[in-house]
């Protein structure tokens, strides 16, 4: 199956071969996009690059979403290089260590003032530099995390953003649809990722998940590939401004029988 066939699509957070992102990439690839990628900054490019080449992209490019300069030199080279663009995704996020641990009312004012930066408003911007750029028929995608609806300890300031993350989802969504461009979100279980790794009760968050979860079955970079190809293609043609769930069904229990004492 080709679901992505003759679509052109730029995906924003690939660090390495654990990244969502790059599960994305993959997934994308299958389905014949047509793929650009777009990583943080110098540190990555060799792996990023290298990365690229097994699927045969030659657009890599650098891209720290906190400057507005960046961002707009970003969608320059992209309308040089494919006109317009089908998809874009938004698979990045970042708050500082000291914000996850401890209790969330420590979160400092710059602390608070970076993680909204780099995970909620650089999304916008995307959108904003982008809009021009974007197909109808086109398609916008992030990737959020429960812990914006309900406490995941140690979580803190990155819950807080990914609420106000899923309701940028939902605004955007008004504003693209006239346009013919979808909106959406998908909020994954835990994963293993290098950003996972900055959220000191992450192990805890996926130590018990497959014992919570009813599918009890972890969930991995592909399982959100697939369903990225399902909300960026035309199979969901009528699918905007949502937050879909790729968790084995983690939120959908509100009493959770208390793990086994090991
Ligand atoms: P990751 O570390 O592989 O990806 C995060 C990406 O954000 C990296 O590529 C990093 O370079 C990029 N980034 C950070 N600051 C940036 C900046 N200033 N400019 C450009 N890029 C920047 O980890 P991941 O888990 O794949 O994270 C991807 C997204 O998925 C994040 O939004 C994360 O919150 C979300 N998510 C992760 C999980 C999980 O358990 N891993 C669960 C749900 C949602």
């Amino acid at each position: 199956m080709s679901l992505l066939n003759g679509k052109t699509a730029l995906i924003f957070g690939v660090a390495n071969e654990r990244s969502i992102a790059w599960g994305i990439t993959r997934a994308f690839h299958e389905h014949g996009a047509t793929l650009g990628l777009s990583y943080a900054g110098e540190m990555l490019e060799r792996r990023v690059k290298s990365l690229a080449q097994t699927i045969d992209c030659n657009f890599v490019e650098p891209c720290d979403v906190s400057s507005d300069e960046a961002i707009q030199a970003l969608a320059d080279k992209t309308a040089a290089a494919f006109g317009q663009v089908d998809i874009l995704v938004h698979s990045i996020g970042f708050a500082n260590r000291e914000e996850l641990s401890g209790p969330y009312y420590r979160t400092s004012r710059e602390g608070f003032r970076v993680a909204m930066d780099i995970s909620v408003y650089s999304f916008t911007a995307l959108a904003r530099a982008f809009q021009p750029l974007l197909r109808p028929g086109g398609a916008l995608l992030t990737l959020t995390y429960y812990g914006s609806e309900k406490v995941a300890p140690g979580y803190n300031v990155m819950g807080v953003a990914k609420a106000a993350l899923e309701a940028s989802v939902r605004y955007l969504a008004y504003d693209l649809g006239p346009q013919g461009v979808r909106v959406n979100a998908i909020s994954a279980g835990p994963i293993r990722t290098l950003a996972a790794a900055g959220v000191a009760r992450f192990k805890d968050m996926y130590r018990h998940f497959n014992k919570l979860a009813p599918l009890q079955q972890h969930v991995g970079i592909e399982d959100v590939g697939s369903m990225a190809v399902a909300l960026c293609s035309d199979l969901s043609k009528r699918v905007t401004g949502e937050v879909v769930y790729v968790d084995s069904g983690y939120n959908i229990v509100g009493v959770p029988e208390p793990p086994e004492c090991e």
